[in-house]
């Protein structure tokens, strides 16, 4: 680590999407920055994802701002075309991204925000952290020992490992509907869900979430949990995903329920979703005691020169996704520009 820190004005933590979309607007803002990623390669998430995830909108309603994602020639399209997509952003708009390089800690410095990481040391007037949140999966504590083997949504690739097992998947939004209904054909499967799984009206998909996520202040909530994308209508409309409560505790290789029921167990897999990944704001202190950090907008309450950029509704309104990332970042940059004027 060099102890001199190269000076900018804007450091953007994350190279996903929505690090992608705030360089798309601190370039035309005719700003100093660079975009720091920990990956070796582009996308953010999207390459990590499992076989068959496809988008669940149309690719003309997944754009990030100025240039349109190109047309997928079937259906909604799938991760790897998302990440030729966003390789192909980067270089279109020549972002300046610094590849692999981790953030380790922001701090306050009397020349600005330091930013240290394992490639040397930026300081920066503003900075916007876009480090997303499958980095950090969640999974609950359950009492007991399991025998079995378990993983959570961002191990799963495929069905073809755990065909003819005994699988339980845990979760009832998006991701666990997705891979019980990948799952169904292949293995014997229990689906677990907090409450009985809520689908959205079929006729529902990304396009529709974001225009109502974007009007209507009560979000989608009280409409579902589960976009019905076409492999989990099928598997729904087939029978194939019946849901049970989800199991209290494990005992050696099975999963017990309350009421003293208990089924032998392969594997469980957590769809239990993620926390955003901010550990490397820890030193300036933000957080509230819900680890979330209070913001005003994008901008940290408690550090102006803070940004933060794509975590979800509590960091813009449909700002956790492709096509409603670029209309937050936008908000945020010209925060940042109107401060560093
Ligand atoms: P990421 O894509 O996670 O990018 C963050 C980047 O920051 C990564 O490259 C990471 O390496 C880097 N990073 C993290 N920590 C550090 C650090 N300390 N230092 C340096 N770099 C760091 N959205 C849609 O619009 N349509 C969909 O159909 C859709 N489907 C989804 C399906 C699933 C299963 C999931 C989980 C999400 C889906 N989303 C969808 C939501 C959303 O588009 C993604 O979560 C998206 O990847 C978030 O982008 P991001 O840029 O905020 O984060």
């Amino acid at each position: 680590m060099t102890s001199e820190a190269v000076v900018t004005q804007v450091v953007v933590i994350g190279g996903g999407q929505a690090g992608l979309a705030a360089g798309y607007y601190l370039r035309r803002a005719k700003l100093d920055f660079v975009i720091l990623d920990a990956r070796t390669e582009p996308g953010g998430a999207w390459p990590h994802g499992w076989n068959s995830l496809r988008l669940f909108s149309p690719a003309r309603h997944s754009s990030l701002p100025g240039w349109p994602m190109p047309a997928f020639r079937e259906g909604y399209p799938p991760a790897q075309h998302v990440v030729e997509y966003l390789t192909a952003y980067e270089k279109r708009y020549e972002l300046p991204i610094h590849r692999p390089v981790r953030v380790r800690s922001v701090r306050r410095d009397p020349d600005g925000l330091r930013v240290e990481t394992d490639l040397g040391d930026w300081t920066a007037g503003a900075v916007i952290s876009a480090t997303g949140t499958w980095w950090r999966p969640f999974i609950p504590t359950i009492p007991g020992t399991f025998t079995g083997r378990q993983l959570h949504t961002v191990e799963y690739r495929g069905p073809e490992q755990f065909a003819g097992q005994r699988v339980v998947v845990v979760g009832g939004g998006n991701s666990g509907a997705q891979i019980a209904a990948d799952l169904a054909e292949h293995v014997d499967l229990t689906w677990c869900t907090a409450r009985p799984p809520r689908y959205l009206p079929d006729e529902i998909d990304g396009k529709a979430l974001f225009d109502i996520a974007t009007t209507k202040p009560g979000g989608i909530g009280h409409l579902g949990d589960i976009v019905a994308v076409p492999p989990v209508r099928l598997a729904r409309d087939a029978g194939l995903l019946t849901a049970r409560p989800v199991f209290d505790r494990f005992d050696g290789q099975d999963v017990v329920w309350s009421d003293g029921t208990r089924e032998p167990a392969d594997t469980v897999i957590w769809c239990t979703g993620f926390r955003p990944a901010l550990g490397h704001l820890s030193p300036l202190g933000l957080r509230a005691p819900d680890g979330l950090i209070p913001t005003t907008g994008t901008r940290a309450v408690g550090e102006p020169r803070l940004h933060l950029l794509g975590y979800g509704n509590w960091t813009g309104a449909a700002s956790a996704t492709l096509i409603g990332v670029g209309r937050t970042a936008k908000a945020a940059v010209t925060e940042i520009a109107a401060d560093l004027s």
